[in-house]
């Protein structure tokens, strides 16, 4: 059990989680949820001490709703910022495992905002960087330092073109290579669990721009190819609260 008294409060406000709490547990209703995602995940992204000291109860009540399994996975996605509670989240290891497969669950579903969820899991797996920055892969781009010679290379994937690009001010992307997708049985580690989610759920777009993202690019002033995630990752990699 959690001893409220002894969780960090900076906001002063956090004495009213625990009768949230038992109010969403007893009844639900709409007013004790905004009530809330106010309190454990400000704006739907700010988390405190709080947060982490709810998660596990949310996590038990994710089984039978979609709200609490909603709240819990935006305060995983918060599990990097500077919130003062890293010994909370500490202890929340074996919530995060459950929400993990509640998430997973529920993507089998295949329910709408399936990549809202889709980056819920991620973050709940501690993919916080790929939880932050992926996209639905209709107008995504990816600014990255070529490996070999560093120029700047702008990487989209989207509708109008899957390409390697130098970004042009003025003219646009200039020198535009196609990228080369990663034959989906090459994938491995992260690219492969996310591109087999994917597929499993019947969610094709995503599935297809993951191989783009998990392929290769090629650097259209040295010619040499680089892996995209790989790049993107080194360059953006948060400092893993680990
Ligand atoms: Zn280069």
């Amino acid at each position: 059990m959690i001893d409220w008294t002894q969780v960090l409060d900076p906001r002063g406000t956090a004495g009213r989680v625990p009768a949230l709490l038992d109010q969403v547990e007893r009844v639900g209703g709409a007013e004790a949820w905004d009530g809330l995602w106010d309190e454990l995940c400000l704006d739907g992204e700010t988390v405190v001490p709080a947060s982490f000291a709810a998660l596990p109860r949310l996590v038990a009540l994710g089984r039978t709703s979609p709200q609490a399994l909603s709240l819990a996975g935006s305060i995983m996605r918060g599990a990097l910022q500077d919130h003062g509670a890293d010994d909370l989240l500490l202890k929340c290891t074996d919530a995060a495992a459950r929400l993990r497969k509640l998430l997973d669950q529920r993507l089998e579903s295949r329910p709408a905002g399936y990549l809202h969820a889709f980056r819920d899991l991620l973050a709940a797996d501690g993919q916080y960087h790929w939880s932050a920055v992926l996209g639905d892969f209709t107008d995504d781009f990816y600014h990255l330092r070529c490996p070999h010679c560093d120029v700047e290379v702008t990487v989209a994937i989207g509708d109008y073109g899957r390409y390697s690009a130098i970004r042009d001010w003025h003219a646009g992307d200039t020198e535009r290579r196609d990228l080369r997708p990663a034959p989906p049985e090459d994938l491995v580690g992260t690219g492969r669990w996310m591109y087999d989610t994917a597929v499993r759920d019947g969610q094709d777009r995503l599935a297809t721009g993951l191989t783009y993202l998990f392929g290769r690019a090629e650097c259209p002033r040295c010619a040499s190819t680089f892996v995209i995630a790989a790049e993107y990752t080194a360059a953006n990699l948060p400092s893993p609260g680990e």
